[in-house]
């Protein structure tokens, strides 16, 4: 492949909003097969996932090594929000192209006992130093795949500080021994896999964050080879930065050497200085919020909130369909996808429009989720013809006060339940695969503040996410819990993918809640995604996809259809007769474990 299809390929990340083009009335398979603006490029199709099935516990995570790693610390007796914080961890070390302890996350942790769900915001923010035209040159912004490696994208990462929040109020077993396994293992060494060494290669020839850097370069490059599917790499680097955060906890990351390396490297960066300071870190704080939840034909389905535009888009789409008698539809029927497709749009629309951190805007959360205002916009939506134009609806906001600085991905999602029935899913991330590509005392930086707007102003507007000093960049991350009629969990899941995250978790939503799939069906059957470039259909991976004449009925409705892979990495586990079963994704590497 040329280095210019590569670059095609990998480096188009925005846009992503689902403004598609006029349709061409002939589907279009995307000439590289894998869709653009995607975080990762796609990997697998897997044939061999059986759903496991426990009455007692469950992890499912994107790497063997990590669930391996759950699962023991469940079995020794933690709690849900142990295995959790112990798989994210680990994943640092075996999945450091998606996420770890450089990046953020949000999470949504359920108690058994009050049936409470807690919300849990560990987004990185933005320096104390950043500005709104920081992304800008000369008056235009700059292209994206220009400014993700080096300082300028690094937002102060956040997820130590929530899982040590989280652990505190519902851990079981003491901070350190969430430490100790990837300790062993980064000591000992872990096995490459084929996902993570495709990832070193493919994005040479786009942006090349790794080799950019001299610590990623002697990381993932040793003696000069990049290293290769089944190769044993060890991490001495990182088992002495999670000895010291198992003795003195997140202080010793955000406080003393760990910090002062960080800061360091972001602002010495050759490639985009960043401003990231000491201060910066030491006032990192997470924030624990309400869980946002709708009632979805007698289920009750919840997410998190903004800053993340995951949870209010996901209900959106949800809240916008549930008039339509969706069950009487197939899970790949031409209605079913046109529907789903105009109410992305509808939602997206505003999502657009008016979500981003509600610190320093005044984000409408309730009146888009309001049942008049869900069912006004939900009329515009017409089973017989694709909507020409879709515009947000007009909705009040008042001016916030920007706050001062308190004082004080790529990505991949989790699922875990414990033995007493408490239960966190979890998505987290470095933002895009690798992140900037900064490497420090063995973990990778985010890039996750080019999840801001790179213009503060369209057309004379102020847009709501634009970037300022210490806000939290705005999300798609789209952690959920569904509880059934009683207020029990029945359903957990969430998904990386960049923006599509929300139509990836919609979809899952919908065909297990409508359709009676379960969870891994639901995960298994081809994606869809209203995007920029059309309604992308997912080519068979693993189940038959698309149908032609399901195609054909498409572009009859007048959407403009584009073929490719849509690299989801869904992850959920659902109570089916009072066991749990588990959702893995065919298309990553995910493993699911029972624990008796
Ligand atoms: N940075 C993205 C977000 O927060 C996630 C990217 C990904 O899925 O890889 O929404």
């Amino acid at each position: 492949m040329s280095v210019l299809l590569l670059l095609t390929t990998l480096a188009c990340r925005p846009p992503t909003h689902p403004a598609a083009p006029p349709p061409t009335g002939q589907p279009r398979a995307h000439p590289q097969g894998q869709l653009d603006a995607q975080p990762e490029a796609a990997t697998g199709c897997r044939t061999d996932i059986v759903a496991e099935q426990s009455a007692g516990a469950m992890v499912v995570s994107a790497h063997p090594e990590a669930s391996r790693i759950g699962a023991e610390i469940l079995r020794a007796g933690g709690s849900a929000v142990d295995a959790a914080a112990a798989m994210a961890v680990a994943l640092t070390l075996v999945e450091p192209q998606s996420s770890g302890i450089g990046g953020g996350a949000f999470l949504l942790s359920y108690d058994a006992e009050t049936r409470q769900i807690s919300a849990w915001d560990g987004r990185e923010t933005a320096p104390a130093a950043a500005s709104p035209d920081q992304f800008m040159a000369d008056g235009v912004e700059r292209p994206w795949p220009e400014v993700v490696p080096g300082g300028l994208s690094v937002g102060t990462p956040g997820l130590l500080r929530v899982l040590e929040a989280v652990h505190a109020e519902a851990g079981a077993l003491p901070w350190s021994e969430l430490m100790a396994p990837t300790i062993a293992l980064a000591t000992e060494g872990f096995e490459v896999t084929p996902r993570m060494a495709r990832s070193i290669r493919q994005w040479e020839n786009a942006m090349d964050p790794l080799r950019r850097h001299p610590g990623s370069l002697a990381y993932f490059y040793p003696g000069g080879q990049a290293l290769a599917a089944g190769d044993i790499r060890d991490n001495p680097a990182l088992a002495a930065t999670l000895a010291a955060i198992a003795r003195q906890g997140a202080d010793a990351f955000y406080t003393g050497p760990i910090a002062e390396h960080i800061v360091a490297a972001v602002q010495g960066a050759t490639r985009n200085p960043g401003r990231l300071s000491l201060d910066d870190l030491r006032r990192y704080t997470p924030v624990r919020r309400e869980a946002l939840c709708l009632d979805y034909r007698g289920h009750r389905v919840c997410g998190h909130p903004p800053p993340t535009s995951g949870g209010t888009t996901v209900l959106s789409i949800l809240g916008l369909l549930e008039r339509f008698d969706r069950a009487a539809l197939e899970p790949g029927s031409a209605e079913g996808a046109h529907l789903f497709a105009e109410a992305v749009r509808l939602a997206w629309a505003d999502r657009d429009r008016y979500l981003a951190d509600p610190a320093f805007v005044d984000v409408p959360v309730a009146a888009l989720l309001s049942d008049p205002y869900l069912a006004e916009r939900s009329a515009r939506l017409d089973p017989a013809q694709r909507l020409r134009v879709v515009e947000p609806g007009l909705l009040q906001t008042s001016a916030v006060d920007a706050p001062a600085c308190p004082e004080g991905a790529d990505t991949t999602h989790l699922v875990v339940v414990d033995a007493a029935g408490n239960a966190v899913s979890m998505t987290s991330s470095i933002e895009n695969a690798w992140g900037s590509g900064i490497w420090v005392d063995g973990f990778l930086l985010n890039n996750q503040l080019t999840d801001f707007a790179r213009t503060p102003e369209r057309g004379g507007v102020a847009v709501a996410n634009a970037v300022q000093p210490c806000k939290r960049p705005r999300s798609s991350m789209s952690p959920t819990l569904v509880l059934d009629p009683d207020g029990e969990l029945e359903l957990l899941v969430g998904s990386p993918g960049g923006s599509r995250i929300i139509q990836y978790t919609a979809r899952v939503l919908l065909d297990v809640l409508d359709h009676g799939s379960s969870v891994q069906e639901a995960i298994a059957h081809p994606n869809l995604a209203q995007t920029s470039q059309g309604l992308e259909l997912e080519d068979d991976c693993g189940t038959p996809g698309w149908s032609a004449a399901t195609v054909e009925a498409l572009i009859a409705l007048g959407h403009d259809v584009v073929r490719g892979s849509l690299n989801s990495g869904l992850h959920g586990i659902q109570r089916i007769d009072g066991a749990w079963v588990s959702g893995v994704d065919p298309r990553r590497e995910g493993v699911a474990i029972a624990v008796p």
